[in-house]
């Protein structure tokens, strides 16, 4: 858990990626170092995109995600939220939500509460909501029956689902797959990162091995691309 500084820090700080490139013969090119606008500030931009107090802050339209109903929403509830705990502890709200987050935390140093794990929960869950927006992830279901509790169909034709349990969800970082986890939608089994996802699919695998061979494609793709190599292990997953 991070403590509520980490979580502050978090939305409110200019963010440094290290992108390392490789050439075309596959040897490693030197790394370069991509600096981007705090999550609150890559929010607004998406929210309201002239919101941009200079150039090197705006994010370029082809990383901007296009405005959204949802992200206004969202974005409109932290900074209202924000407003009203810089009231709380008697500081002024900047129109700026990232500076009056920092001017809440400084002036809340002053008079710590028991509930900082409360304001962290909170800080913490924006800024997943955020990244949510700025790079949604991606998802597929696996036609296979969940090994845990075995069940082959979730919901059901007219009140919808109609489909396999297990759902897998993954983000493309840099052609990277991260944040890989899948869910079974019925008993809640999880397996969570690129190891538990393997024994999955070792696990979907064997089960296979023990049924006759099935002429279906296997995974149904339900947006973006093609899942990458490290998730089609489980796209050869032909346990139905
Ligand atoms: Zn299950």
């Amino acid at each position: 858990m991070p403590d509520l500084l980490d979580a502050v820090d978090a939305l409110t700080l200019v963010e440094h990626e290290h992108i390392a490139q490789k050439s075309d013969d596959g040897r490693w090119l030197k790394a370069h170092t991509v600096t981007h606008p705090s999550l609150l500030q890559r929010m607004a931009d998406a929210v309201t995109p002239s919101t941009g107090r200079d150039n090197a802050s705006k994010s370029s339209a082809a990383t901007r995600s296009p405005v959204d109903a949802d992200a206004l929403f969202e974005y409109a509830k932290m900074s209202a939220a924000i407003k009203s705990w810089c009231l709380m502890v008697k500081v002024a709200p900047d129109r700026d939500p990232a500076v009056g987050l920092r001017k809440w935390y400084v002036a809340r140093l002053a008079q710590p509460g028991e509930d900082d794990a409360w304001y962290t929960r909170q800080l913490t869950s924006w800024a997943n909501i955020i990244r949510n927006h700025l790079n949604p992830p991606q998802s597929f279901t696996i036609k296979a029956p969940c090994p845990i509790c075995r069940t082959e169909g979730y919901g059901n034709a007219i009140d919808g689902g109609d489909t396999w349990p297990i759902e897998v969800r993954y983000r493309m970082q840099d052609e990277r797959v991260t944040d890989e986890i899948a869910r079974c939608r019925v008993c809640g089994g999880t397996w969570h990162g690129h190891d538990a996802i393997e024994e999955l699919a070792d696990e979907l695998s064997q089960i296979s091995g023990k049924i006759e061979a099935a002429p279906n494609p296997v995974v149904e793709h339900q947006e973006g691309p093609n899942p990458p190599d490290r998730l089609n292990r489980l796209e050869g997953c032909d346990a139905v």
